[in-house]
């Protein structure tokens, strides 16, 4: 305190990085940001914080913020500055033009889950009821989709079951495809708080990450399966448990489908499913397999955390879907200390996903052929609603280039860093007339943009964010935004630029908005917030104080729904040009494609991705620490430094895509979840070979 001075004022408000959602005091003299204090009183993180939340705040006031609109007529041309007047004006004769030539489903718009809850369904908003079409999809496309179909197809409800403190009532830990200590390091404190107490930890992961062995913390099993074969490893666990019957007959009985189940079980007690039949296929050694399963079905409360390692796969929503038929078969589901929960990237994903981003579902996750929740939405905002799904990202690049998509508002992404094969993003978004990118930074995509609509950070703004707990928490406008408007108000502009007559003042109106229209959040409200602090969702007249725990008494479709899940190999194949396989991920100190931790110069470490390459791969090429490392795929290639290290198997290489040096995704593939369109970014085969550099 003695260095930067007493704060003149404090602000509490909500962290803008992972989905733990920690809560902070923010400090300030006069205008200036001088401290970020991890609150006590948060609900998620009880005064603990990373170095992202407590430190890499500086982005705010960097030199690369924009702050006034820009537009120019062709991507070859430089920017020109103009008023909002006129940028929104441009913005809208142009929209309204292609709608006349080509329809409202020629446009289309993509949330962000770093964007407020009011935000993200505003966006939704403008594309259905103003542009005219479904074409709306969100971020949570290339990392939880899966999460959102496998749980909805199975528990009846897209998200997590257990509160972030249920976790310290397990007995027995599953950690599958997540890295909690680098990604969502609070949780990961209270995770190891809980294991140096006793409770067992079960690691499914092609990387020994920091969990297996950390000081006074012994995975009992680590199943270090080759990257893809996720539904084999799952199918395997599930084959232990139906054949030794473990499983809880008492709650599938009461709980879940018992015919569902009985075809379930003989599947997956096929000789072909088990850990012997597959240990071939997913290099985990049978009788690990068999320990892990009866461990999970036998040792006391078993809770299941995952991330994207799930998810970012061709068979994303059946791992998801492997996951919950594992816990519902073991009785695992309705407690706390138990559940299935994906452990959320973005600070709210959750969020951007339960306000209607993705384009066949409106708010709470009702289907768009719903035609009475779509007849609730029409008389609310007065407009007959598109009764078709609208495009996913993917398919919205894909009918640019064949030229029936015309135009996109991105608010909060960069998809040219963060989607898969980078060129096809960028011929996509080439084909387009008309790109609008609303966000802090002149980033990757802007390179494509014919306007910029300058955006304002959490620090700028009011609303609300929900976290992987669906915890929904308050954000409070720490300083005025450095562009004027908080993005809820850009979109708001823009919306009656084109032809609305929206006429919000506050997010708490927009809150109420979503309350009206959608019963999972029908007790909800600004004011109610502020008081409490923050509240799990559902919340309403049956949930009054919300719920920490779901499926306590039943699932919301009334019986739980086991699936039948097929071992699928993946179409990307090894071979004599591309041997390896390559996998991604991310560290600690960075954050998704680094856009603002990379702009905080407070936190200077990790300044370059590496590929990590286990030592005989790396001797085999002649590899030592710090070389230059040309990677190659059949989509691309790219030059980064080699860490030669045993994390990583023989035959996997691992790295991260924070900078856009590397611009990892170039060498990612086109494959995705068969669901979902989930990008497979966690299997890619490559070569690596020496390279004097970039
Ligand atoms: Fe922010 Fe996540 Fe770190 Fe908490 S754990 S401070 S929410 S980045």
């Amino acid at each position: 305190v003695k260095a930067i001075g007493r704060p003149e004022k404090a602000v509490v408000t909500t962290c803008a990085y992972c989905g733990v959602g920690c809560t902070f005091r923010a400090e300030m003299r006069g205008e200036q940001l001088v401290r970020m204090v991890p609150w006590k009183d948060g609900k998620a993180n009880r005064g603990h914080s990373c170095v992202k939340g407590r430190f890499a705040y500086g982005y705010a006031n960097h030199k690369d913020r924009i702050t006034r609109p820009m537009i120019r007529d062709s991507i070859d041309q430089p920017w020109r500055e103009v008023s909002w007047e006129e940028a929104l004006g441009y913005t809208a004769g142009k929209i309204n033009d292609i709608k006349a030539r080509h329809g409202a489903r020629a446009l289309g718009g993509i949330t962000s889950s770093r964007c407020t809850n009011e935000e993200t369904y505003l966006v939704q908003k403008l594309v259905r009821s103003v542009f005219g079409a479904n074409n709306v999809d969100t971020c949570a496309r290339v990392c939880h989709s899966p999460t959102g179909y496998g749980l909805k197809t199975t528990f009846g409800t897209s998200a997590g079951t257990q509160d972030f403190d249920s976790v310290m009532d397990a007995d027995v830990i599953m950690v599958i495809g997540a890295n909690p200590t680098d990604a969502h390091p609070v949780f990961a404190s209270r995770m190891k708080r809980r294991l140096r107490q006793g409770a067992k930890l079960i690691v499914i992961d092609p990387r020994r990450i920091d969990l297996v062995r950390s000081p006074h913390i012994e995975a009992a099993h680590h199943l270090p399966l080759q990257p893809g074969t996720n539904v084999a490893v799952m199918t395997s666990l599930a084959h232990v448990i139906v054949t030794e019957k473990l499983y809880d007959e008492k709650f599938i009985r009461e709980r879940c489908d018992w015919d569902e189940f009985d075809d379930w079980a003989r599947f997956v007690s096929l000789e072909r499913n088990s850990p012997e039949f597959l240990e071939a296929v997913t290099c985990v050694p049978a009788q690990t397999v068999r320990e892990a399963a009866r461990l999970y079905a036998t040792g006391g409360n078993g809770a299941i955390y995952y991330g994207l390692g799930v998810t970012e796969h061709s068979q994303g929503s059946s791992t998801v879907m492997t996951i919950a038929n594992l816990a519902m078969a073991t009785g695992n589901i309705g407690r706390p200390g138990v559940g299935v929960n994906p452990l959320r990237g973005q600070n709210n994903v959750q969020g951007a996903c339960d306000m209607g981003s993705f384009p066949h579902e409106l708010p709470g996750y009702r289907h768009i052929h719903d035609a009475e929740t779509r007849s609730v939405f029409e008389k609310d905002w007065g407009v007959t609603l598109d009764t078709e799904p609208g495009l996913r990202i993917p398919n919205m690049l894909d009918a640019a280039v064949d030229g029936s998509f015309r135009a996109i508002y991105i608010q909060g992404e960069d998809i040219l860093q963060s989607d898969p094969n980078t060129r096809h993003v960028a011929a996509g978004l080439e084909a387009m007339e008309l790109v609008i990118v609303h966000d802090l930074f002149l980033n990757e995509t802007a390179n494509y943009a014919h306007v910029f609509l300058p955006g304002s950070t959490f620090l700028e703004k009011n609303g609300t964010f929900t976290n992987a707990e669906r915890r929904i928490q308050p954000v409070r406008k720490v300083m005025e935004p450095a562009n004027g408007y908080e993005d809820w108000q850009v979109t708001q502009m823009l919306a009656n630029a084109v032809g609305a007559n929206w006429n919000y003042t506050h997010p708490s109106q927009i809150i109420e908005e979503i309350a009206r229209l959608t019963p999972s959040f029908a007790g909800l409200s600004w004011e109610r917030l502020n008081e409490i602090g923050s509240v799990q969702w559902p919340v309403n007249e049956k949930f009054p104080q919300g719920s920490p725990v779901m499926h306590v008494e039943g699932f919301a479709s009334g019986k739980g729904k086991f699936v039948v899940t097929e071992y699928v190999p993946t179409d990307e194949k090894t071979g004599p040009r591309y041997p390896l396989l390559l996998t991604t991920g991310r560290i600690l100190s960075q954050y998704n494609v680094g856009a603002q931790t990379r702009r905080t110069d407070n936190v200077v470490w990790h300044d370059e991705d590496v590929l990590e390459m286990h030592p005989t791969d790396a001797e085999n090429r002649g590899f030592k620490t710090g070389d230059w490392a040309k990677l190659a795929s059949r989509t691309g290639e790219t030059t980064l430094r080699v860490l030669v290290t045993d994390r990583v198997a023989p035959g996997v290489v691992y790295t991260t895509f924070h900078h856009p040096s590397t611009q990892a995704n170039v060498v990612t593939t086109d494959f995705s979840d068969w669901a979902t369109n989930c990008p497979e970014y966690k299997v890619t085969a490559v070569q690596v070979m020496p390279s004097n550099g970039p």
